[in-house]
């Protein structure tokens, strides 16, 4: 069996060379991500275009996932790191002095409070708020660590609103929409219209991306069902929530909104330290492996590699512990899952329970829309899955998709027979099933002839049948 659960890979300083990139593919990578925190359009023209000819000449269904870095506060004007202890002052101000530094977004500064929290790098330094002052605050350090420029700043109790998209996003989605992205991550959504908003730069721009909504805010975490409707995927950014929710409410949050985009039939990606040992070590700790377990176990359609593969020293390893524990992991999955299903989904999951009935070596969904194979995913049967689409723009998506296999496309101007279809999925597979279950959804008026499940036999392709 292979992975059902998929892999993303954030390509960095350590594998952003098309040696690293065809390696990682070999080992499994399903998706690399391109963090657009870093980086020029020229360096990730070149990486897109890389990973396109690199999964073309391997055959390979990869798919490009582009994660805007949104409002991401940062540490600024500290030109040399520091390592603070507990009780040590700080002085946090709109514009950076001598002994002073400031953040990517000063304006903040104004609206922070005797007894604001300030968390600094992912949360390893906490700092409370002292002192005000007229364009400064003082900060009294609580947990000991290193502070450095750009490392990462989150006000887990203040009120602060900034708005989920920048100039620099915007600009940055038009970008990846020109280069035909497959995914587009964005950082800090607090409620469903910066998704919508997001989606509508991105569709003006040309693009046909899925929009996949981090969930790092707690104000996400409130509006989680509004977000979940509007995006086409989600990421639980441990990262960035862990440092605002608090670390101790991170795995139940994610348990559960992995189970609420597990309900709707949207792929979700638990993301951020599923092996950050194994960025100086080639081994996992048992803890970290036993953190992929669960994911999968609560559900997730995807895992996510950051610094482990961006920046670390065993990549390939990173991605091989990632496939060993997942298969491992799914020998023991809770295959078949039911769920209270509305009309429009009913024969995805029909498919899904004929398979457990009958012989079927795989299920194949005729889908337009990406509907019916999502649907087909939902309900997370054992057999092989995979999708025919008469969108090309499709193919790559299923790379997100818990279970999918592989997909083809086909031409709805030259659109012959079912049977042409389905041989051309077996020809490039390499697949010769006993007997197999192709649902279809709805195709378009050109050439839907109504929803169908058929349970087509070795006999019946070959014509043998008596
Ligand atoms: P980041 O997002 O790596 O872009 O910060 C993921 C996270 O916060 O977990
Ligand atoms: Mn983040």
């Amino acid at each position: 069996m292979k992975p059902k659960v998929k892999i993303v890979a954030t390509i960095g300083p350590a594998t952003n060379h098309p040696d690293s990139i065809a390696s990682l593919m070999d080992h499994g990578v399903d998706v690399f991500r391109l963090n657009f925190s870093y980086g020029s359009y020229s360096e990730h023209e070149k990486t897109i275009e890389t990973i396109r000819s690199i999964a073309e000449e391997k055959r390979k269904i990869v798919g490009i996932l582009q994660d805007i870095c949104g409002p991401k506060i940062r540490i600024r004007g500290m030109e040399e790191p520091m390592e603070v202890e507990k009780g040590h002052r700080l002085v946090l101000a709109k514009e950076a002095e001598k002994e002073a530094f400031t953040i990517s977004f000063p304006g903040i500064v104004d609206d922070l409070k005797v007894d604001d929290e300030i968390f600094f790098a992912d949360g390893t330094v906490q700092t409370k708020v002292v002192e005000k002052r007229d364009t400064a605050v003082v900060l009294e350090v609580l947990t000991p660590g290193r502070l450095m420029e750009g490392k990462g700043v989150n006000f887990p109790k203040a009120d602060i609103t900034l708005h989920a998209l920048t100039d620099k996003d915007r600009d940055d989605i038009r970008f990846g929409a020109r280069m035909d992205v497959d995914f587009v991550a964005i950082s800090f959504v607090s409620s469903e219209k910066d998704v919508i908003e997001a989606r509508k730069i991105q569709r003006e721009a040309g693009g046909k991306a899925w929009i996949v909504s981090k969930i790092e805010r707690t104000a996400a975490v409130e509006n989680i069902d509004a977000i979940i409707d509007e995006s086409d995927a989600v990421m639980v950014a441990r990262g960035d929530l862990g440092a605002e929710a608090g670390l101790s409410k991170v795995p139940v949050l994610q348990k559960k909104i992995i189970k609420k985009c597990n309900m709707k039939g949207k792929p979700v990606i638990t993301a951020t330290q599923m092996l950050t040992s194994m960025v100086n070590s080639p081994y996992p700790t048992r803890a970290e492996v036993s953190d992929i377990a669960n994911a999968v176990f609560d559900g997730t359609d995807a895992v996510m590699l950051s610094d482990e593969t961006a920046a670390g020293h065993y990549p390939d390893e990173a991605v091989d512990t990632l496939v060993s524990t997942i298969l491992q992991t799914q020998e023991f999955y809770p295959y078949y899952k039911t769920f209270e299903t509305d009309p429009g989904e009913a024969f995805p999951h029909a498919a899904a329970a004929l398979a457990q009935i009958i012989p079927c070596d795989f299920i194949a969904a005729l889908t337009l829309s990406g509907y019916t194979m999502l649907h087909l995913s939902k309900y997370r049967p054992k057999e092989r899955l995979f999708a025919i689409t008469t969108d090309p723009t499709l193919v790559n998506k299923t790379a997100l998709v818990w279970g999918m296999e592989g997909a083809v496309t086909i031409d709805e101007k030259n659109f012959t027979s079912e049977h042409e279809m389905v041989e051309n999925l077996l020809t490039k597979h390499d697949i010769d099933p006993d007997a197999f279950l192709l649902v279809t959804g709805y195709l378009g008026e050109r050439i839907s002839m109504g929803k169908s499940i058929r349970h087509i036999h070795r006999e019946d392709r070959l014509g043998k049948r008596q």
